[in-house]
């Protein structure tokens, strides 16, 4: 399957060590979904919250969004590890 114009131009990240990139990769996200016209799938924790506590520690050790091209139908997956203190976003498979 060919991938769609959207899809195409998608920075995925297939393993990130720095967890300070995180945030902006949320905020990447978002944008899509405000501006691309891509939907949010599904995830235990809204892409509009914070993933931090008051305190400063992340909210869980797993934090994940899911989201989905509205072109081609594509679903990507933006996850953390913070326990593990990494991420990615990448094809949901
Ligand atoms: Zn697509």
């Amino acid at each position: 399957m060919k991938k769609c114009k959207k899809c195409n131009r998608l920075g995925t990240v297939k393993w990130c060590g720095d967890m300070r990139l995180f945030m902006p990769y949320k905020d990447y996200v978002k944008e899509l979904i405000d501006n691309d016209g891509f939907s949010i799938v599904d995830g235990m924790y809204s892409i509009y919250d914070s993933c931090k506590n008051p305190d400063g520690c992340w909210i869980d050790d797993i934090i994940s969004f899911e989201i989905q091209c509205p072109d081609c139908g594509r679903k990507y997956s933006l996850f953390a590890d913070t326990y593990h203190s990494w991420f990615s976003f990448k094809k949901y498979k």
